[in-house]
C-alpha cells in the first residue's frame, strides 16, 4: 500500500478510534488516551528530533550548490517575492470571504451575546503566552540569535537560517583542504539525516493515527456547533486558496498540473493536518517537494525551511478572518481604514507567528489591540481553534511547495512535476 494511502487510512482509523474513546477508557489497565497520546508524541519528537540538524546541513549543503553570489540574491528576491504575494493574496481571500459571509453578524445583530461562550479566556491566554512572539522588531531580533545553541534548543529556526546561511556563504569559498573536507562533511551528515528522516517517515501511520485520536476524543465535532458559520467561514476562505487560487498559479506560471502536484504532496499535507505544526512537517514536506514533485535541491532547501518559517498562507488568513469575525460579533465598525490594518497586520504577523499548534492565536491578540479591542475577545474563537489550526496548517505547507514549485519552474528546471512519482520510502540517488 503507498504511504499516503497509509496515512489516510490511519486518519480514518484514528478518528473512528478517538470516537469510541474517553478519559476513562481503558484496556487492561492502561488507559487507551494516553497510549494514542505517546504515539503521536513519539512521532512528533521524532520528527522535531531531526529538524534541526536537517535544516542546518539541508540550507549549508544548498548553498554551496548554490552557483555565484548572483545566483543567491536572485533567488533570494523571488523567493521573498513570491511568499510576500502569495500571502497577501491569502489574507485578501479571507477578507472578501469573511465579508461575503459576516459570521459575527447574526440577524442584523452582533453575535457576541447570542454566542455566549464559556471559555476559560484567562487560562488559555496565560498558556498561549510565549507561543512565539509577533511584532516586526521581534521577528528581526530572532534573526540574529545571540546564543545559536539556545536559538536551536527552543527550534528557534529563523535565527538558525541566517546563520545557516552565512556558514554557506562562506564555506562555499573556503579554498584548500579545510574548506573541501568541511564541504564533504556536512554533505554526508546531510546525507545521513534524510536516511534517518526516511525511517522516520515510514512510521508517519502510526503517528498519524494517535495525533487524530487524541484530537477526536478531546475536542470531538460538538464544539463546531456554536460557531458554525464561521467554522464554514474559514473553510471555505481555506478551501479557495488552496484549491483556486494556488492551483491558477501553478497552472498559470509554472506551467505544470496542479493536480498532480497535490498528488505529491499528499503524505506532507495530511501529516500537517495531524500535527497542526509546520516545524514537525519540514522533514516530510522537503522529501515530497524533491522526490514526488521532482524540485532539485538547490531550490528545496532554500525555499522550504524559510517558508515552513515566515511564509504562513493559512495562518494569515486564518487571523484576518477570525480578527473581522471577533470585531463583527462586537459591532466594532470596520471601515475600510480598520480593514486595511487587520490586512497589514495580519500579513505581518503571520511572517513572525511559530510553526507549532495554536501558534496564531498570539497573533491574533495582537491584531485585536491594533483595532482597540481586548486581548479576552479571543474567547470567542477558542473552541474550535483546534480544527482550524488542522486545517491552516495544511494551508501553510502548501502555500510553501506551491512557491517551490514557482521558483523551480521559474529557474528552468524541467523536471519539475514531470517523470514518475517517487515513493517516499525508495531511497534516493
Ligand atoms: N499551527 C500553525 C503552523 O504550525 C501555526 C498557526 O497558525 O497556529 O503552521
Amino acid at each position: 500500500m503507498k504511504l499516503h494511502h497509509q496515512i489516510f487510512l490511519a486518519m480514518v482509523l484514528g478518528g473512528v478510534a478517538g470516537a469510541f474513546t474517553s478519559e476513562s477508557t481503558a484496556l487492561v489497565g492502561v488507559p487507551l488516551l494516553s497510549v494514542y497520546d505517546l504515539l503521536g508524541d513519539l512521532f512528533i519528537n521524532a520528527l522535531k528530533m531531526v529538524v534541526v540538524p536537517l535544516i542546518t546541513t539541508a540550507i549549508i549543503s544548498g548553498m554551496i550548490n548554490v552557483g555565484d553570489g548572483d545566483n543567491l540574491g536572485r533567488l533570494g528576491a523571488k523567493t521573498v517575492a513570491f511568499y510576500l504575494t502569495t500571502s497577501l493574496i491569502a489574507v485578501l481571500v479571507g477578507l472578501v470571504v469573511v465579508n461575503v459571509i459576516s459570521p459575527g453578524i447574526i440577524d442584523g445583530q452582533p453575535a457576541r451575546d447570542l454566542l455566549g461562550l464559556s471559555a476559560d479566556t484567562e487560562q488559555t491566554l496565560q498558556s498561549i503566552e510565549g507561543r512565539g512572539a509577533a511584532d516586526f522588531t521581534q521577528i528581526l531580533r530572532q534573526m540574529l540569535p545571540p546564543n545559536l545553541f539556545q536559538a536551536a534548543a527552543e527550534t528557534q529556526m529563523l535565527g538558525l537560517i541566517v546563520f545557516s546561511l552565512f556558514f554557506g556563504f562562506f564555506l562555499r569559498t573556503l579554498p584548500g583542504a579545510p574548506g573541501e573536507h568541511l564541504r564533504q562533511t556536512i554533505e554526508g551528515i546531510y546525507q545521513v539525516i534524510l536516511r534517518i528522516t526516511m525511517v522516520i517517515i515510514r512510521f508517519a501511520p502510526v503517528g498519524v493515527f494517535g495525533l487524530i485520536a487524541v484530537t477526536v476524543s478531546r475536542t470531538g465535532l460538538d464544539a463546531v456547533e456554536p460557531l458554525a458559520l464561521f467554522f464554514v467561514t474559514v473553510l471555505l476562505a481555506l478551501g479557495l486558496h488552496m484549491f483556486v487560487v494556488m492551483p491558477l498559479l501553478i497552472r498559470g506560471l509554472a506551467k505544470r498540473s496542479p493536480w498532480r502536484h497535490l498528488q505529491a504532496m499528499t503524505p506532507a499535507l495530511l501529516t500537517a493536518f495531524s500535527s497542526a505544526s509546520s516545524a514537525a512537517t519540514l522533514p516530510l514536506s522537503m522529501e515530497c517537494v524533491e522526490k514526488r514533485s521532482g524540485v532539485s535541491n538547490r531550490t528545496a532547501s532554500f525555499v522550504l525551511p524559510l517558508g515552513a518559517t515566515v511564509n504562513m498562507d493559512g495562518t494569515a488568513l486564518y487571523e484576518c478572518v477570525a480578527a473581522i469575525f471577533i470585531a463583527q460579533a462586537y459591532g466594532l465598525d470596520l471601515s475600510l481604514t480598520t480593514q486595511f490594518l487587520i490586512v497589514i497586520t495580519a500579513l505581518l504577523t503571520s511572517i513572525g507567528v511559530a510553526s507549532i499548534p495554536a501558534a496564531s492565536l498570539v497573533a491574533i491578540t495582537v491584531i485585536l489591540g491594533v483595532i482597540g479591542l481586548p486581548a479576552e475577545a479571543i474567547g470567542l474563537i477558542l473552541v474550535t481553534d483546534r480544527l482550524l489550526d488542522m486545517c491552516r496548517t495544511a494551508v501553510n505547507i502548501w502555500g510553501d511547495s506551491v512557491c517551490a514549485v514557482l521558483l523551480a519552474r521559474s529557474e528552468g528546471e524541467e523536471d519539475v512535476l514531470r517523470g514518475p512519482m517517487r515513493e517516499l520510502n525508495v531511497e534516493r540517488d
